[in-house]
């Protein structure tokens, strides 16, 4: 089949590769008719993630076609059309249990923190990704979900994992009716997660970023107000400023470890990765929040320890809260508002790629270039 391989940073390339097939009982094979590149890959693109092997198909957002189940997987069949979740997981241990399906403990043995994603390197259990024609689904019965007929397959695909993973980060955010919510980055995510604030009781909604056309995509699409980085001289101060000088309710972190503003975290952090990423956005987090707020980590940090303003977070009192999104809990009530019309997630996709072209894709994405908020790439037919 043909597969997105990564080759080194910023080099990616398309090959053959063997069919995946079936290795366990419950793994299925599914056919990909989308996948999308989300932020998170940009980081393995990047080269930011330690061990990222040569070879390795990326892609977490998966929507296809059953093709193949093992003999012991019921609730799929072979034709079904299925949404995947990013992450892995049995469904069963006492972390799914709790609905913590992002920290299975049964689906990767190189870290005791993060579960399973697909195609995230071996630090998130070495499983190829849907990148490609085919991709195997391992504990079919838990993960993939059949996708309702009235939903198109682009909606799914945005709820494998960027706009479920917003809604995620509102929710963690614990926001109150009439709460002042800041999200940090004005990518697919921070976008769903300012939008879906307001489905949490927002009363206010501001985004930051530096770039124009994602800032004026907030406005539009999150009803958002924005304030551009560059020109405030000092951002926490203009947020202060612009909530009665007491910071806000809840802040959400939607940039996560290649966050720029500042330049020592930047190259420690990003280039050097002297740090578990750049801690900008988590910093300003902490600083614009009001004391006793909640400060929602959603964007994505290495392992490593970062410079990040702990003392600040603990005499304010704030609640840090963050996860890798356990995106199958949330579809349900997303499902509802898009079935009641509330939102189409699918607005955030503005290019789509062949697979044979997926390094132009990583490569206008990454650059930001051509207003791009989100890609996708078309694998096969419905
Ligand atoms: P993206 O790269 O499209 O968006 C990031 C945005 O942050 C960009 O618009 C960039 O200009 C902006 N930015 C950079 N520095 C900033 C700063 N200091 N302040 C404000 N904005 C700044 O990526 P995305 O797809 O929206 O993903 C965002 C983050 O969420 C990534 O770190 C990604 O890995 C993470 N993520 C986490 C989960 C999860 O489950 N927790 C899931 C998906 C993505
Ligand atoms: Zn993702």
């Amino acid at each position: 089949m043909r597969a997105m391989t990564y080759r080194g940073p910023y080099k990616i390339q398309v090959a053959d590769k063997p069919e995946p097939k079936i290795e366990h009982p419950n793994d299925s094979i599914v056919r990909v008719t989308h996948a999308a590149v989300c932020g998170s890959d940009l980081h393995l693109y990047h080269g930011m993630l330690p061990d990222t092997r040569i070879g390795h198909t990326f892609g977490h957002e998966i929507v296809g076609i059953v093709h193949e189940v093992g003999p012991s997987v019921q609730n799929l069949s072979v034709g079904d059309r299925v949404m995947v979740p990013f992450n892995i997981y049995c469904g069963s241990c006492f972390f799914c249990s709790r609905g913590l399906f992002s920290n299975c403990h049964n689906v990767n043995a190189n870290a005791t923190a993060v579960g399973g994603i697909y195609g995230y390197s071996h630090t998130a259990g070495g499983y190829d990704g849907g990148q490609a024609e085919f991709v195997r689904v391992p504990f079919s019965d838990v993960g993939p979900s059949v996708i309702p007929e009235w939903m198109s397959s682009e909606d799914a695909l945005m709820l494998t994992d960027a706009f479920s993973t917003g809604y995620f980060g509102a929710q963690l955010g614990n926001i109150a009716e009439q709460d002042t919510v800041v999200v940090f980055g004005a990518g697919p995510v921070g976008l769903a997660a300012a939008r879906s604030a307001w489905f949490l009781g927002a009363g206010r909604v501001i985004v930051v970023d530096h770039i124009d056309y994602r800032l004026e995509k907030a406005k539009q699409f999150a009803y958002a107000e924005t304030m551009h980085l560059a020109e405030q001289d000092d951002i926490v101060v203009a947020l202060k400023k612009a909530t009665g000088y007491l910071g806000a309710d809840v802040v959400i972190d939607a940039v996560g470890a290649e966050a720029d503003g500042g330049v020592l975290q930047h190259v420690t952090g990003a280039k050097l990765k002297l740090q578990g990423g750049s801690p900008v956005a988590a910093n300003w987090a902490i600083d614009s929040a009001r004391k006793g707020g909640t400060v929602s980590l959603i964007g994505a940090y290495g392992p490593l320890v970062s410079a990040v303003r702990l003392g600040d977070a603990v005499n304010k009192g704030l609640t840090i809260r963050g996860n890798q999104a356990p995106v199958a809990r949330q579809w349900p009530r997303l499902m509802e508002h898009i079935k009641a019309g509330h939102v189409r997630p699918s607005e955030l996709l503005t290019h789509r790629f062949p697979l044979e072209h997926i390094a132009e894709a990583y490569h206008v994405f990454s650059a930001k270039l051509d207003d791009c908020i989100k890609p996708i790439i078309t694998i096969g037919e419905e």
